[in-house]
């Protein structure tokens, strides 16, 4: 059968473009890569800025986006894409599973961490470095931590661990913060969070699980070693790209778009943190969903 749309990932972005492509009666397939999860919503423990729904969790606004979608009557399979191709006006989607046809492609898959590359990194996976803090904060309940970034993400998960640990280090390159305001206003206004500005890891340490960081000040060249027992890496996003690279053009992997999602190749779009978009955010994202389907349908008539 050949799906007027296929929509590849199932966070914010694909899902509203479920939404918005069943209103429009679409014969529309989902493929996401995990049932349910994968996405970056889901580890958010708050979303603060979704207009109308302050404090709402990142899981529950996921939920919802899914739940909106399926009553709709979007279908979703589970598979994970290693290909897209077309052939005259039909597109190809590859996946582990099998292949699917359709006329027009969504690609919402989303980015994921950022690693660090520091000594101990790879090592102290799992045994006290973490990419995830509202997955692992519990763990490191009373206990000193670290967090490392100075984005929103940064930003976030050192507020969420202020709630649990002893004490939260948020370790900073530079000395000005890149996330927004009112989240740096929250972080220093706790009494058991400590910026660390102008540092860098130099190393993770520890023997069976962390035990500190080493830290070296860029401006004054200092080292000091920090005890904390976790590490929480929040050092930026990478694209979900790599099966897309080469068929369509990106930059620094990210896939290029015009305003209205359209890649390059006629019938093909790319909507949320996925594309080159100058704001990533969950509102975005689902914006990015409906004007993709809105250029999709018009691109569809256009087939006849
Ligand atoms: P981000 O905004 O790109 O921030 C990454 C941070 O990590 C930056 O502060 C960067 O430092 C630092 N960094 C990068 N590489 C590093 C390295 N090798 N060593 C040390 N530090 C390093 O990424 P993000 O915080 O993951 O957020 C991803 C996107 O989602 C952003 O667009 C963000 O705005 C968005 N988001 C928004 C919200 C919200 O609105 N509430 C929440 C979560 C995420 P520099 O500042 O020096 O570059």
């Amino acid at each position: 059968m050949t799906y007027e749309l296929v929509i590849i990932g199932a966070g914010p972005a694909g899902l509203t473009a479920a939404i918005y492509a069943s209103r429009a009666r679409l014969r529309t397939l989902v493929i996401e890569k995990e049932p349910f999860g994968g996405s970056q919503i889901i580890n958010t423990e708050s979303v603060d800025n979704y207009p109308g729904l302050p404090g709402i969790s990142g899981f529950d606004l996921a939920m919802k986006l899914r739940d909106h979608a399926q009553a709709l009557g979007a279908e979703f399979v589970t598979d994970s894409v290693t290909a897209i191709g077309s052939e005259d006006d039909i597109k190809y989607i590859s996946g582990e599973k099998g292949i699917y046809e359709a006329k027009t492609i969504i690609i919402a898959t989303g980015a994921r961490h950022r690693k660090l590359g520091a000594p101990g990194e790879e090592e102290f996976a799992g045994k006290g470095v973490s990419y995830c803090a509202t997955c692992d904060g519990a763990f490191y309940k009373g206990r000193d931590v670290a967090v490392i970034g100075g984005g929103n993400v940064a930003l976030e998960d050192a507020l969420y661990l202020t709630k649990m640990c002893r004490k939260v280090y948020l370790v900073h390159r530079r000395d000005e913060l890149r996330g927004e305001k009112i989240n740096q206003e929250q972080l220093l206004a706790k009494e058991n969070a400590e910026v660390l500005w102008s540092s860098v890891v130099s190393a993770i340490e520890g023997s069976d699980t962390v035990e500190g960081l080493r830290l070296r000040n860029v401006k004054t060249g200092e080292e000091s070693f920090v005890p904390v027992s976790g590490v929480f890496v929040a050092v930026g996003i990478l694209p979900n790209s790599e099966s897309f690279i080469g068929t369509l053009e990106d930059d620094g992997g990210f896939i290029v778009t015009d305003a209205e999602c359209r890649t390059g190749q006629p019938g093909i779009f790319a909507v949320g943190d996925v594309r080159n978009t100058p704001l990533r955010q969950v509102i975005t994202a689902c914006a990015d969903g409906a004007v993709a389907v809105n250029a999709a349908s018009a691109y569809l008539r256009t087939l006849g």
